[in-house]
């Protein structure tokens, strides 16, 4: 593969209704596009969700990035070895640049695909997708009449599975524990308190004080303070989900003394693509550590269809999905056919276009303002 261009643009598409947690409110989505586009003419689209609070990454630090590596990945890469040997000779760089280098390396993955007549899979030597796809609904932190009616739709759709961005405040959450039990039956509920709390004590007392068990719970902590998510761990039983306390293979460390009492949410663009991401979810399945396959919020059906790769493999290990929101929330998407979950939060992969290769999406390039120049 020769590259002809190398693109990355901001991309912003409004939402159609504002989600609010803990750490941020947002009423459009904080993400770039890369594009990539060879000299035979094919097209390979990367997204990535630089976050601050995640990753300590932004719009322009993914610009930064991308203007320094630009040259040099345009250079050097005409295959997926020199993909692979590019990312491990380029580790550091990418350990604090993740989600820029997610949009790069998907861009590049879709664009090497591609010209190989191949889906993405069989470029990275995984098993085809079977689908389908189970996804959790999610409650946003908003006021109890805003949940009452989500709960009620995600309950007309079938949904069981449901995690809840709390306030931390008990009679708040309760109320809204209350709508959701008294709409669904008997649902499986996690939490995600979004870094909330500074001090084990502090959880221990927000558990005993709430009117549910929850089958687990996201972030109480602030972000990476693993003593303290390791105190928590040994003082209670519920199972502690680690989102921005997990951003590398090198946080297994951290866990490794009760491996039991954790889970990782593995979102692709918080890992820095897909080749990180893998070889997260293999190290996790040989430690028989469980996979919640996460999504930012405002992901397009790039990042949607990157991350069914990984849950692909997963097996049992996989906990849940999170995602596929598509123009359930976009007011639109980098495709006319956006890849979302329907009934009982399916996603069925014939929504995918096989004969389009590499991440299998039909591109609607009227969406897509860094190609409509070139
Ligand atoms: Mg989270």
């Amino acid at each position: 593969m020769r590259l002809h261009t190398l693109t990355l643009q901001p991309l912003q598409i409004p939402f159609k209704t504002r989600f609010k947690h803990s750490s941020a409110e947002r009423t459009v989505t904080q993400s770039v596009l890369v594009a990539a586009r060879t000299d035979s003419g094919c097209v390979g689209l990367g997204e990535g969700c630089p976050r601050e609070y995640v990753t300590a990454e932004s719009i322009a630090s993914a610009e930064r990035f991308f203007a320094i590596h630009h040259n040099d990945l345009i250079n050097t890469v005409h295959s997926i070895a020199d993909l692979r040997q590019w990312t491990e000779s380029h580790a550091a760089p990418i350990e604090h640049n993740p989600a820029a280098w997610c949009a790069i390396e998907l861009a590049l993955l879709d664009a090497l695909a591609k010209e190989q007549h191949q889906s993405i899979e069989y470029l990275l030597d995984l098993p085809e997708l079977s689908g389908p796809f189970r996804y959790t609904a999610v409650l946003g932190d908003g006021p109890l009449e805003t949940l009452t009616s989500q709960v009620q739709q995600y309950a007309a759709l079938g949904f069981t599975d449901f995690k809840v961005k709390i306030t931390g405040d008990p009679s708040l959450d309760n109320a809204k524990y209350g709508a959701l039990h008294t709409t669904v039956k008997n649902p499986r509920v996690r939490l995600d308190a979004n870094n909330l709390w500074s001090k084990p004590d502090q959880v221990l007392a927000y558990l005993d004080a709430i009117s549910i068990n929850p089958s687990a719970l996201e972030e109480p902590l602030q972000a990476l303070d693993h003593t303290g998510l390791n105190t928590l761990a040994a003082q209670q039983p519920v199972q502690l989900i680690l989102d921005e306390s997990f951003l590398s293979q090198a946080h297994f460390a951290a866990i490794e003394q009760r491996p039991e009492s954790f889970i990782i949410n593995l979102r692709i663009s918080k890992m820095g693509g897909l080749l990180r991401s893998l070889s997260i979810a293999r190290m996790a399945a040989q430690k028989k550590i469980p996979l919640i396959i996460g999504a930012q919020v405002g992901e397009t059906s790039v990042l949607t269809r990157a991350a069914l790769c990984i849950a692909n493999i997963c097996g049992d290990a996989l906990i849940g999905q999170e995602g596929a929101f598509g123009t359930l929330l976009l007011e639109r998407d980098i495709t006319d056919q956006p890849l979302t979950f329907g009934k009982n939060g399916l996603l069925a992969i014939d929504q995918l276009v096989s004969s389009a290769y590499g991440l299998q999406i039909a591109y609607a390039l009227k969406n897509i303002p860094a190609l409509q120049d070139e």
